[in-house]
């Protein structure tokens, strides 16, 4: 196994390669000072995004990601771990910022009416039936085990899971 680390502009990417297999974790801001043609391209089977440290897009930042993932598409199957929140508002904005990847698992707001915000890793494999069928999975808070409120617009929020159907449908 392989490791390296590259910062770009706001950006740092954590590599892990093995043979078949290679994860990008990248965390930080998508903005101008982002450069995708400096993230390095390795061939695999399967090319893991693990987005949980990414914070907000700006313009310039979008434009950038969106070429990453199209030309990344080239060198294996992209699959999209622990999506941030910042990155599923993108994804519900531009759809091509996951190009034809699998989403596997994202965060989602939820609030205790006495512990305040809190986020849910949704994965969907576990919560299926839930995101299936448009609604919020029922989640308890970690401190007081009473049931949280879904802090989101529940269609707004699951838009981009309807978008990757279609898209999978129409090819
Ligand atoms: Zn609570």
């Amino acid at each position: 196994m392989t490791k390296s680390e590259i910062n770009i502009g706001s950006i740092k990417i954590d590599i892990d390669e093995t043979s078949n297999h290679v994860v990008y974790k990248i965390s930080g801001m998508v903005d101008e000072s982002f450069k995708q043609d400096q993230v390095p391209r390795i061939k695999a089977q399967t090319i893991v995004l693990d987005l949980e440290g990414l914070k907000n897009f700006n313009s310039c930042g979008v434009r950038e990601w969106v070429f990453l993932i199209r030309d990344l598409e080239k060198y294996g199957q992209l699959r999209f771990k622990n999506c941030s929140i910042p990155m599923v508002d993108q994804l519900n904005m531009v759809p091509e910022s996951a190009g034809n990847g699998i989403i596997e698992s994202f965060y989602a707001p939820y609030a205790c009416e006495s512990h305040g915000e809190s986020e849910y890793l949704i994965t969907l494999n576990n919560d299926f039936h839930d995101i299936q069928a448009g609604i919020a999975p029922d989640v308890n808070c970690t401190t007081c085990q009473k049931p949280l409120i879904f802090d989101a617009m529940v269609d707004s929020y699951f838009l981009f899971l309807t978008a990757a159907k279609t898209k999978k449908k129409a090819s």
